[in-house]
């Protein structure tokens, strides 16, 4: 299996999904192997980083890959651009088997050919097999001609032969049998006149070359795969097993494009989702979840077990939609099995990179297991959990609202009962008769005293279990929050 991304921009997660299911398949096989193919032959596109940018996605997904630039391998070079020789060498090939031929014809020769068709009633031209006849070919010119023009260095494209009308079948493992018509094909450019091979040229080669057995691709592709069949016709080489996946869709309809995602707060890049730590395992589960599903209704997998489940045949033919909320449920899944000592480790540079000064380990750990099952990400540990390491500064506008006219009073004769309680005896369950006591002695409901008591010690309206919250605190620090609010807030 390959994955063979073009370096023209950062990884998005349908390329990283298509790096995924190539993986799995690959690891779903015995000997199956995972190879990372650059596919960088349009140089005016090249985006400087990319490709770092790939293997430092899939290293950070936990995809090993068992041969690529880095990693070497049989089959090698792994980049494009260092292949040269061998799409030169096939291209000759072509031509002496009169498969492909040379043509010489200017930008504006094949527009001038376009226009006058157009006006004669075909709305489409096509350089084909009817026009070429007409054009500025080895095929119409003598053959010393056309090795001056060669000698001479003059300017060609070497053009594949495309049959004028056959039908083009293929099996596809995914969308089952397609077929297209040669006739509304262009005799496809293999080398382009800069001396580039073009993407059909050096994808069949390459695929040859390095045995792919099977090609997993984005549905984007299913339009190249007759010129690829064509060219492995032409070759007489046997064709990879192909298999297009589903689109993508946006949770408002349509494809997910880059817009989609950003109007809806979707990350589209690899690095996006490493950045706002995300954990792996969660966008590796979720993802291999979109377009396909181990057909029960288990959902956990790492990606071991997916290697194990994973197979084409359950792959659907339809879009599969980007629900981010799935995505999120995944990810706190994957968090919550984390150790509170593992999250306390990660959370240092993520603290230190917002500024936040982090208390003592111990502390740390405990306020973490507080507040582990209240949050999607690791880093909203630190916003909701911002009131155990600081005094609130400022309290929230909207929990203010619950602030009332007898909220002073209340916080006021809970203040005096847990003022007398020994340190050793500040304890959640006590700290919680307390505020019962409180609310029975005055007649009112849980809420008139909870909420007011929750401002004034964190700040917030909402977060996690408030006795346990302030237990950890400590008496000193509790009263000492109740005072300012009393202060501030009355
Ligand atoms: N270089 C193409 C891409 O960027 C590869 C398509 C294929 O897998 O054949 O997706």
């Amino acid at each position: 299996m390959r994955f063979a991304p073009s370096p023209t921009g950062f990884l998005h997660i349908g390329g990283l999904r298509t790096a995924l299911y190539n993986y799995l398949f690959a690891k779903s096989h015995t000997g199956g192997k995972f190879i990372l193919r650059i596919e960088d032959t349009d140089q005016s596109r090249y985006v400087e980083g990319a490709e770092q940018d790939i293997i430092d996605s899939l290293e950070w997904c936990g995809m090993e890959i068992d041969e690529g630039p880095n990693e070497g391998g049989d089959v090698g070079p792994y980049r494009q651009s260092e292949r040269q020789d061998l799409y030169h060498k096939y291209a000759k090939q072509l031509i002496d088997e009169g498969k492909a031929y040379y043509a010489f014809d200017t930008t504006d020769e094949i527009d001038q050919m376009r226009e006058r068709l157009k006006k004669s009633g075909n709305p489409s031209p096509k350089y084909d097999a009817v026009t070429r006849q007409s054009m500025i070919n080895s095929l119409t010119l003598p053959q010393d001609e056309v090795e001056k023009r060669l000698k001479n260095g003059d300017e060609y494209v070497i053009r594949l032969k495309v049959p004028r009308r056959e039908t083009i079948r293929f099996e596809d493992l995914i969308r089952g049998h397609v077929s297209f018509e040669s006739k509304g094909l262009d005799d496809q450019v293999l080398l382009k006149s800069d001396g580039m091979p073009t993407y059909h040229l050096a994808n069949v080669v390459d695929d040859h070359l390095m045995n792919i057995s099977h090609v997993i691709r984005g549905e984007e592709w299913l339009s190249s795969t007759p010129k690829h069949i064509l060219l492995y016709q032409a070759f007489g080489w046997e064709a990879p097993k192909m298999a297009h996946l589903p689109l993508i869709m946006s949770p408002s309809g349509g494809k997910l494009s880059k817009r989609k995602a950003e109007e809806e707060g979707i990350p589209v890049n690899t690095k996006e989702y490493i950045k706002q730590h995300y954990e792996p395992e969660a966008l590796v589960n979720f993802l291999a979840y979109l377009g396909w599903s181990p057909g029960d209704d288990s959902e956990i997998h790492s990606l071991n077990e997916l290697c194990h489940l994973f197979s084409l045949d359950r792959v659907s033919k339809g879009g599969a939609v980007f629900n981010h909320k799935k995505l999120l449920w995944y990810n706190e899944h994957y968090l919550r099995e984390e150790t509170d000592k593992a999250i306390a480790e990660r959370l240092q540079p993520i603290a230190k990179e917002k500024g936040i000064e982090l208390p003592e380990e111990e502390f740390l750990i405990q306020a973490i297991a507080l507040l582990k099952d209240r949050v999607s990400k690791v880093d909203e540990l630190l916003d909701m959990g911002r009131f155990f390491f600081d005094d609130p500064d400022e309290y929230d506008e909207k929990a203010l609202k619950k602030w009332k006219d007898d909220s002073a009073d209340l916080v006021t004769q809970y203040r005096e009962n847990i003022s007398r309680l020994p340190d050793n005896e500040f304890e959640a369950a006590t700290l919680k008769s307390h505020l019962e006591d409180v609310i029975n002695a005055n007649n009112v409901g849980f809420g008139k005293l909870m909420m007011p008591l929750r401002i004034a010690v964190t700040g917030q309206g909402f977060g996690p279990d408030l006795f346990a919250s302030m237990e950890l605190l400590g008496k000193e620090t509790v009263l000492k929050r109740i005072d300012t609010a009393l202060d501030k807030l009355d």
